[in-house]
């Protein structure tokens, strides 16, 4: 029995012995398997990145549980912490929206609950956005939601780089420069918008193909980019192709984009088309040296070569010249023929010197028809003169301003020499200029080499201009009269007012000298006005003492014509001496008239209106044209003295005297010829029909009273 017992008892320890490892056996599997599933959960918890909750609806109690930051270790095994927390503060923006979504899931419209919004967990008003799915875990009798549980998941970081990047491709989208971006074979891979307008390859069209598709011929001013793009950053200024095929000149930044390695994979390309840019730069630096009329080196250009050709010629003890030239009586070429004419005949002048002096040397044009050349290399200074003759004889020939117009014009040439007269470029030009002056005070159509003494008539001419100014009040004025006879009458008819300058220092200055210098600073204004008042004061006494026929021709400056009211001073100037209108004529050059036809007719009309006659003076010198004479209300044609000195010696002469003549006649007017010193010429004129004569022949001007007895003399019939 004990034995039965003992063995029961030994049968049921070992049953409990057995069920007890089955059981602790058991008991260490589940323990096992659960740690393990806890850490699956803890490595995906931590691998998701998201966060685990559990919202109590009764309780309002939030859990949350969320792996550690930090790297895993499955040795040590994972940190995972649950804890309760407050419910976080929802922005305002954001809070309507999730309590919308909240309430379709919870109402059963939505399976899922699902929101993304900001919270601030901790309470110091940093947002943080999250986005969270949940679903209900947890229903009551009625069906009614008591548990939500989901992940939620930190977007914060996400979010910024979202609209970082919305950012940055919009900028690229709105960007000026074009963008590209090239793979390691240099292969397009992005384009932005810009880069199609600026080369023309829609991106379409530029993806995939290489970055040579846009390479140039060109390659002046810019880089090639094959080469350059080897580097990681660079930037300069490539010609590029257009899909046109037109070249664009680009400034090209490039930057590669090296990754983890350290390998470029790809490359970022900006360009911005600066071909407007470099061409308006070019234009700029054209014409700060460069006339744009005529394309010559302008003044600037030319003082930087002349004064290397100086620097040269010191080193080499050889000589430079400088030749100033201005074309002759331009200005009435300007006048007459306009302004764009004008343009075309400096055009054709500025070719004709540099043929003349050749392409070696330097021409320049200084402004209006003013013109230099700088000589450079001369074996001997009269070189410099030989280049100046045949600069002259080359404008023998007309310059053809086109198939229909051809016109002569001719150059007075100044000449100075480095170093026999000056030293710097300055003084060079200065004194070329001065004796270019001379040239046309030696009568025009000529060159001078300068020399010290022309430094003393350009003094007088600064003395005279300053002395004119007070010429009226010193009454240092005074007019002589020359006598006009009518072939006709066979007698004395007028005279021509002529004025003179007595200067107690320089003596009788001739009209043809001070004139220009009243005319260009406008003191003619006031002088013309006093000529007018002394020519009728002088005619009236002449009137008064018994020649009322005598009629008084007054010389007119185009300034007056063109400045002053002429013909508002005419009157008040007849009404103060109480000559009659018809007895009083003005001359005027046809230079002075063509200056401004449209102001002259209308000014000459005005004095037609008071009863003066209109005389052209100096007739056949200018651009004589029968149409101007028809419009202009004239009275008489003054043939010039030119042709009237070679009548009897030159049958041109005499044929355009006597067609001028016929001329006048045809239009009414009187006509006169000038500067008659022989008896020769007055049968010619006489013969052919001219109505009146003046000149030495006759008498030469005389003063007031000596004129007044030599009118009131009978004459002998001269000739
Ligand atoms: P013009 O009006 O053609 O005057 C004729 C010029 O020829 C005068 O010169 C006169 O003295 C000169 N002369 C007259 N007969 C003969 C002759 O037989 N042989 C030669 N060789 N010459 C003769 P002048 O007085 O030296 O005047 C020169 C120019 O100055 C004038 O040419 C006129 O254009 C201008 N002038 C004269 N007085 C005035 C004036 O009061 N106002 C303006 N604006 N110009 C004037
Ligand atoms: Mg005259
Ligand atoms: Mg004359």
């Amino acid at each position: 029995m004990t034995a039965a017992l003992m063995a029961l008892a030994a049968g049921l320890m070992l049953a409990v012995l057995v069920l007890l490892w089955r059981w602790r056996n058991s008991h260490m599997k589940q323990h096992e398997a659960l740690q393990a599933r806890e850490e699956h959960l803890t490595v995906a918890l931590w691998g998701s990145g998201e966060q685990f909750w559990d919202f109590d609806l009764d309780r309002r109690e939030l859990h949350l549980l969320h792996a550690d930051e930090s790297e895993p270790d499955l040795g040590k095994g994972l940190a995972v912490s649950s804890r309760r927390v407050s419910l976080p503060l929802v922005h305002p923006h954001d809070r309507a929206t999730l309590r919308r979504r909240l309430r379709a899931h919870l109402r059963g419209r939505e399976p899922l609950f699902t929101s993304e919004h900001r919270v601030d967990p901790d309470g110091d008003g940093n947002w943080v956005w999250v986005r969270i799915h949940g679903r209900t875990v947890l229903r009551d009798a009625r069906g009614r939601t008591r548990r939500l549980a989901g992940t939620a998941r930190d977007t914060t970081a996400n979010r910024h780089a979202e609209a970082e990047r919305r950012i940055a491709s919009e900028v690229l989208r709105s960007m000026s420069e074009a963008v590209a971006v090239l793979d390691r074979e240099l292969h397009f891979v992005a384009v932005n918008p810009a880069f199609t307008q600026i080369t023309g390859y829609s991106d379409v069209e530029a993806l995939g193909r290489p970055f040579t598709m846009l390479d140039s011929d060109h390659s002046e001013g810019g880089g090639t980019l094959r080469q350059d793009l080897n580097r990681q950053h660079w930037q300069g200024n490539v010609w590029m192709t257009r899909r046109d095929g037109e070249e664009i000149l680009c400034h090209v930044k490039h930057n590669g984009i090296p990754d983890a390695a350290g390998d470029v994979n790809f490359h970022v390309v900006v360009l911005s088309d600066i071909t407007e840019q470099k061409r308006a730069e070019q234009e700029l630096r054209y014409l700060a040296n460069y006339d744009a009329l005529t394309s010559l080196p302008n003044r600037s250009l030319l003082s930087e070569r002349l004064a290397r050709a100086i620097v040269r010629a010191r080193r080499e003890g050889g000589h430079v010249a400088v030749l100033f030239l201005d074309l002759d009586r331009f200005k009435d070429v300007n006048d007459s023929l306009g302004h764009a004419t004008g343009d075309r005949v400096l055009r054709a002048a500025a070719e004709r010197v540099q043929q003349a002096v050749g392409p070696q040397h330097t021409v320049a044009r200084l402004g209006g028809d003013e013109f230099t050349v700088v000589l450079e290399g001369l074996a001997a200074p009269r070189e410099a003169e030989d280049v100046a003759q045949r600069v002259i004889e080359s404008f023998a020939m007309p310059l053809v301003l086109d198939e229909h117009h051809e016109i002569t014009v001719s150059p007075s040439i100044g000449i100075s020499l480095f170093p026999d007269h000056a030293q710097v470029p300055t003084e060079l030009l200065k004194h070329a200029d001065t004796a270019m002056y001379q040239a046309k005070a030696a009568g025009r159509r000529t060159w001078q080499v300068y020399s010290a003494s022309m430094d003393e008539a350009t003094r007088r001419r600064a003395t005279l201009t300053g002395l004119l100014r007070r010429v009226v009040e010193r009454e240092e004025l005074a007019l002589v009269y020359q006598p006009r006879y009518s072939l006709h009458e066979g007698r004395v008819v007028g005279a021509e007012a002529l004025l003179r300058w007595r200067n107690p220092e320089f003596g009788s200055i001739p009209p043809d000298q001070f004139i220009p210098l009243a005319e260009d600073t406008g003191l003619i204004l006031e002088i013309g006005e006093w000529v007018l008042k002394e020519a009728c004061t002088t005619l009236r006494q002449w009137h008064e003492a018994g020649l009322e026929g005598m009629r008084m021709s007054v010389n007119v400056s185009p300034i007056q014509l063109l400045r002053g009211d002429l013909a508002a001073t005419l009157a008040r100037i007849l009404a103060e001496t109480g000559v009659a209108s018809g007895q009083l004529e003005l001359e005027l050059t046809e230079s002075a008239i063509m200056a401004n036809v449209g102001r002259s007719a209308s000014v000459l009309h005005a004095c037609r209106i008071l009863g003066v006659g209109v005389a052209v003076d100096d007739f056949g010198t200018g651009y004589s044209s029968l149409a101007y004479l028809k419009r202009l209300p004239l009275t008489t044609l003054k043939i010039d003295q030119e042709f009237v000195g070679d009548l009897t010696r030159d049958p041109d002469d005499e044929a355009i005297t006597s067609t001028v003549i016929a001329m006048g006649h045809s239009l009414s007017l009187t006509v006169v010829a000038e500067g008659v010193e022989t008896a020769g010429q007055l049968q010619f004129l006489r013969d052919h029909g001219c109505d009146e004569v003046q000149g030495h022949y006759i008498a030469a001007a005389m003063e007031r009273d000596e004129c007044m007895a030599f009118m009131a003399r009978p004459m002998a019939e001269p000739a």
